[in-house]
């Protein structure tokens, strides 16, 4: 049976080209990049590579990029490690309710530890309120943490407004670009972004690499004790073979961005329009405009998406109830609730996020096996 795979938010395939540039580094280029002879200088030559992709991918310096072993580390690294080393400047926190829990969870730990956090409400299409952030904004205040696309809905939030607020109040900008690196061309300089969090597996490297981008000037403390590998910020020796990998691939997805918007854009609104057309009772979630070109974030009522999901793997197709961080949650979403849903809806929702293999053919299926098994 083919699969059709909706699920890029999830993780995506690793490129071929990727995997190529890769393999040497788990063969002869096997050098540990902390040594000094040839094998070793190799290898902090191809990690200085992948740097120089990274920086140049958000145009910034490749010295404020720091290698971690996946997005999660790089939120945690940001945010604890930023509140660490700032913590006789203030104790407060501002993010949202739906961010990942990579920050969430960061930030109730920093809570536990006398840290203050104010979580903003989202409107019922995902966006941040500017004003209600300059108001809660206050003399403690540290840092601002705020996603820039949500994994659920795909809403892409204000950053540079959000860049120039934090900005204009001296207050650091973390933003989780997690799902919006290999979508999005984000240039960290002009939206004031200080230091910006991603993930490898979202853009077509392996899953277990990621980065975390600090603006130079900014202090924070590493939250890892070991070595002094990443300028002494990130102890463990550097994943050569993945870095490698994650450089080819954010250099190769940012050079097709255009295309690549527009085709996925193409599939997703023809998969949208066709539900919309053939399936009743139906309600899409985060906003139609400023959202991610491969999103559709579609709740169909008196459905039970884990039991559409089943059905759908049945013929092949993979998609998301949720997040795939939280499939194992029965509990319903905290992005769909913070949105407005009810439970009962929230349950109910189907996300399909869109990517380079589809074809319309798989939107054609897809749509057809979704109205088949609803009716059913
Ligand atoms: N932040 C966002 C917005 C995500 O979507 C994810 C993963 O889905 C993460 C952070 C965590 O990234 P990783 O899986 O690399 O730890």
């Amino acid at each position: 049976m083919k699969i059709r795979y909706f699920d890029h938010a999830a993780t995506t395939p690793v490129r071929e080209e990727v995997i190529k540039e890769m393999i040497p580094y788990f063969g002869i280029e096997y050098g540990n990049a902390s040594v000094m002879y040839s094998l070793g200088r190799n290898a902090k030559k191809a990690l200085n590579a992948a740097r120089r992709k990274v920086a140049d991918a958000i145009n910034c310096n490749p010295n404020e990029i720091y290698f971690t072993s996946c997005g999660s580390e790089s939120d945690n690294l940001a945010i604890k490690g930023f509140a660490y080393a700032n913590k006789n400047k203030g104790n407060h926190i501002i993010t949202s309710k739906i961010e990942h829990h990579a920050v969430l969870d960061t930030c109730k730990t920093l809570e536990r530890q006398g840290y203050q956090v104010t979580y903003l409400n989202v409107d019922r299409n995902g966006f941040v309120d500017l004003n209600e952030l300059s108001n809660v904004i206050c003399k403690n205040t540290i840092l601002i943490t705020i996603m820039f696309a949500n994994n659920e809905i795909g809403t892409i939030q204000p950053i540079e407004q959000i860049g120039k607020i934090a900005k204009e109040n001296n207050i650091t900008f973390h933003t989780d670009a997690v799902q919006a690196i290999g979508n999005l061309k984000i240039d960290v300089k002009k939206l004031n972004i200080d230091m910006l969090s991603l993930s490898g597996h979202k853009f077509y490297a392996p899953k277990g690499v990621g980065a975390l981008y600090v603006k130079h000037g900014i202090e924070f403390e590493k939250i890892q004790d070991g070595g002094e590998q990443e300028k002494n910020k990130r102890a463990g020796t550097e994943n050569v073979a993945e870095i490698v990998g994650l450089g080819k691939a954010i250099e190769l997805i940012n050079n097709e961005l255009e295309d690549y918007n527009r085709k996925q854009r193409e599939l997703r609104d023809y998969y949208i329009t066709e539900v919309e057309k053939n399936i009743p009772n139906i309600k899409i979630n985060g906003d139609l405009e400023k959202r991610l070109s491969g999103n559709a974030n579609i709740s169909f009522r008196g459905v039970n998406a884990s039991e559409l999901l089943f059905k759908l793997d049945e013929y092949g197709i993979c998609a998301s109830a949720g997040s795939a961080c939280s499939t194992s949650n029965p509990m319903p979403s905290h992005v769909l609730t913070a949105i407005g849903l009810d439970q009962e809806l929230a349950n109910s929702t189907l996300r399909v996020s869109v990517g380079r293999d589809n074809t319309i053919e798989d939107m054609k299926h897809l749509v057809d096996k979704l109205k088949e098994i609803i009716k059913n």
